[in-house]
């Protein structure tokens, strides 16, 4: 849309508004022009305004993990219930089927998975890379704006030592490109049985000279857990085939909290999964919350063979909890709607105005994004909106639950 089109106020009205920061309004206008919001308001305003009393609006909402590479698949790999190495393997295979492809087949990727999100309404990503982009035109791709946006945090896997050259090396080249591109970005140390300790303490404090935050996938598996207790399990048996295993990555007894330890000195960090993180390490992140985040897969963690999630034990221990979809190779597709939908059904007893938040408000501070996740005065004005069903019930997350997220588009 020109930008002339935008300069003018003009306003929504919708059947309910989830601000992200206030209970729900019925009724309500969100004044809005350049992109940013001038006022919520539940008086009829005096510039020309879309009567879209069928829907519901949220705040332009954010998908705090993904791969987006992975966007081509048609369905998640292997099948439900399975257990997490066996789903390595089949990832592993797969990666190596696809060493031949050119970069600009990844990029196409990552595109056909922004499109995906956008079609859910899913307006900012964190998304981690495997692959450096290959031209400057696909830069675009991770600019972030006013209404949209992917953060790209670039994956780093390698346990032995002689791979830490090679990884440092990619660390600084990404960072320097990203940088004459202007575009925020991340680091993405993949998880502890891909990255030692020694070399993690090395990237957090590399990573905190640069300002830059950093994505871990931690506690995400059972078998996780033994390899850091004792060096042993079908992680480490998987490892041991690739001849990529090293004793010393982790010392004998190390858990999930030797991890967030040494990723507590970083300036920002998403927890990716957490599946297995205890009472006492919940704590430690709600103790960390200006800074740490845990990430909240729900379809993957639901995909896998896990126990139940400990959602209701770490919002009640005070730990900023956000939502991820992670990629189509767990998950069915890349909408954060049906992820806060899962977790109303599921989780009943959490309170829905945190659901919303997950995906919103603390999704944009897990993030580091400012002016966005929430539809107040002065924020963005990038909204999703739900196409309600008119039979809905008279509750407004009964509603919300029960609607369809329309497509992102530039009417903003
Ligand atoms: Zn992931």
């Amino acid at each position: 849309m020109p930008a002339s089109e935008v300069d003018y106020p003009r306003a929504v009205r919708v059947r309910w508004l989830f601000s992200g920061t206030e209970p729900p309004a019925r009724d309500a206008y969100v004044v809005m022009a350049r992109h940013r919001i001038l006022a919520v308001t539940k008086r009829k305003p005096d510039c020309p305004t879309w009567e879209m009393l069928d829907k519901a609006a949220l705040p332009g909402l954010l998908n705090c993990h993904t791969h987006l590479e992975w966007s081509h698949l048609e369905q998640p790999l292997g099948e439900r219930g399975q257990e997490f190495t066996a789903w390595l393997e089949r990832m592993i295979t797969r990666r190596r089927s696809d060493l031949q492809i050119d970069a600009g087949r990844w990029s196409m990727r990552r595109r056909q998975g922004l499109a995906q999100s956008l079609a859910f309404g899913v307006h900012w990503l964190a998304d981690v890379v495997s692959v450096d982009e290959p031209a400057p035109t696909d830069s675009t791709t991770y600019r972030v704006d006013d209404c949209m946006g992917v953060v790209p945090f670039r994956e780093l896997i390698g346990l032995l030592p002689l791979r830490w050259p090679e990884l440092r090396a990619l660390a600084e080249k990404f960072v320097r490109q990203a940088r004459l591109r202007e575009e925020t970005v991340g680091l993405s140390p993949h998880a502890p049985y891909t990255v030692a300790r020694a070399f993690l303490a090395e990237l957090v404090a590399w990573a905190n000279q640069h300002q830059l935050p950093l994505a871990m996938h931690v506690a995400e598996s059972w078998e996780e857990l033994e390899l850091l207790a004792g060096g042993r399990g079908p992680l480490v048996e998987l490892l041991e085939s690739l001849n990529a295993w090293d004793r010393s990555a982790w010392k004998h007894g190390s858990t999930p909290r030797d991890v967030l330890d040494v990723l507590a000195s970083a300036v920002r960090v998403l927890v990716i999964h957490g599946n297995y993180l205890t009472r006492d390490d919940l704590c430690f992140l709600a103790g960390q919350r200006s800074r740490m985040s845990l990430v909240y897969c729900p379809r993957t963690h639901d995909y896998f063979a896990h126990k139940p999630y400990p959602l209701a034990e770490a919002l009640r221990c005070g730990v900023r909890v956000v939502l991820g979809t992670d990629s189509r190779a767990t998950n069915p597709d890349l909408s954060v709607f049906e992820e806060m939908r899962f977790v109303a059904s599921r989780y009943p007893s959490v309170d829905p105005a945190d659901v919303v938040r997950m995906a919103t408000v603390w999704a944009a501070e897990a993030m580091g994004l400012s002016g966005v996740g929430a539809v107040q005065p002065g924020m963005s004005s990038a909204l999703t909106l739900v196409q309600l069903d008119n039979a809905a019930t008279g509750d407004p997350y009964e509603s919300l639950w029960q609607g369809t997220p329309c497509p992102t588009n530039t009417w903003q």
